[in-house]
């Protein structure tokens, strides 16, 4: 059903990684019922193992789960599923400076169902890699204006696995013409901005940092989130507003943020053929926000915020 109850899923365990069994007709091989999501455990120089706000994305799949009605896990059953995932394979976890492990819990719709319509029978499962630290090299981003990632009132605005593959030819078409990565628009106007292909993007004009609001088509990322709280607490003036593409070409800096880059300086975004470039490096604002936030994740920073979850 679509009730907004969590589910009482039953006590799960812990396997060796590999094939899992999957019905032919279950919800998620058909129709794609089903939510991800995507975080880090970090190594502190003491050697322990903390995770960065794993509550937000609790939530954030309790959010996704409601509108594909599916149960969700409880809190507790997922943030159990992410500590248990990573204690086993805690001598993975890299060292510090060396990168990270990342963490994909997945909620999956496996009951069968011929016909289109939710599943009786739901599968929560998490599994982790350790990922080395995202390549900063240089990141030129293009405007898809023929494809759109979200619609409103569609699934843009959570982790849905339906939102991706759907992107994957925008993504492909930019990588052939020698783009790192697409920003797609709203797909009601076609006039503002919206985010990358798995990151939300911000604009510096001065002092003042804009991004997209999250309105219905965006997805809330944490480290967007995250991004914003540290702005504020560096100083900075945040607004969250529609951001109309011709924007670009006024910016001083453009950086997208997401669990798996943190921040990554865009070095240009070309539109209707036009190029601008932007100020990156040590003197920038999305570096100063870098700077702090990785600090409170690999603990080089006091959490004054109580970000990190310490892995016991
Ligand atoms: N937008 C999309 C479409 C994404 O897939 C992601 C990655 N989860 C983000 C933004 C960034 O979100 P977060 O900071 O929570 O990783």
């Amino acid at each position: 059903n679509c009730s907004k109850e969590e589910n009482s899923f039953s006590k799960g365990s812990l396997v060796r990684f590999g094939n899992m069994e999957m019905n032919p007709s279950s919800g998620i091989l058909n129709y794609g019922q089903g939510v991800l999501e995507g975080l880090k455990a970090y190594r502190k120089e003491d050697e322990k193992i903390m995770l960065f706000r794993p509550e937000l994305n609790a939530m954030r799949m309790k959010v996704g789960a409601e509108r594909m009605c599916m149960p969700p896990p409880t809190t507790q059953q997922f943030l159990d599923a992410i500590k248990q995932t990573v204690h086993a394979n805690k001598r993975w976890v890299p060292p510090q400076g060396k990168g990270s492990m990342y963490i994909r819990p997945l909620l999956l719709g496996s009951g069968p169902r011929l016909g289109v319509g939710p599943t009786s029978e739901y599968t929560f499962i998490t599994y982790a890699s350790p990922v080395g630290n995202y390549h900063e090299g240089t990141l030129n981003l293009v405007v898809e204006e023929n494809i759109y990632r979200a619609t409103p009132g569609g699934t843009g605005c959570i982790k849905a696995i339906i939102n991706y593959a759907s992107i994957y030819k925008a993504i492909t078409e930019a990588k052939t013409k020698g783009f790192s990565d697409v920003l797609f628009l709203d797909a009601k106007t076609g006039k503002n901005l919206e985010e990358a292909s798995t990151s939300n993007i911000f604009i510096v004009k001065g002092n003042v940092i804009s991004t997209p609001a999250t309105d219905g088509t965006i997805l809330p990322g944490i480290t967007r989130k995250s991004a914003i709280e540290v702005a504020s607490v560096l100083g900075y003036k945040v607004e969250e507003r529609a951001v109309p593409v011709e924007e670009l070409f006024d910016a001083d800096e453009v950086f997208l943020t997401g669990t798996a880059m943190v921040i990554n300086h865009v070095d240009s975004v070309t539109y209707q053929g036009q190029r601008a470039e932007y100020k990156k490096g040590a003197d920038t604002v999305g570096h100063n926000i870098y700077e702090m936030l990785t600090g409170i994740q690999f603990g080089r920073v006091e959490d004054k915020l109580g970000w990190t979850v310490e892995l016991k």
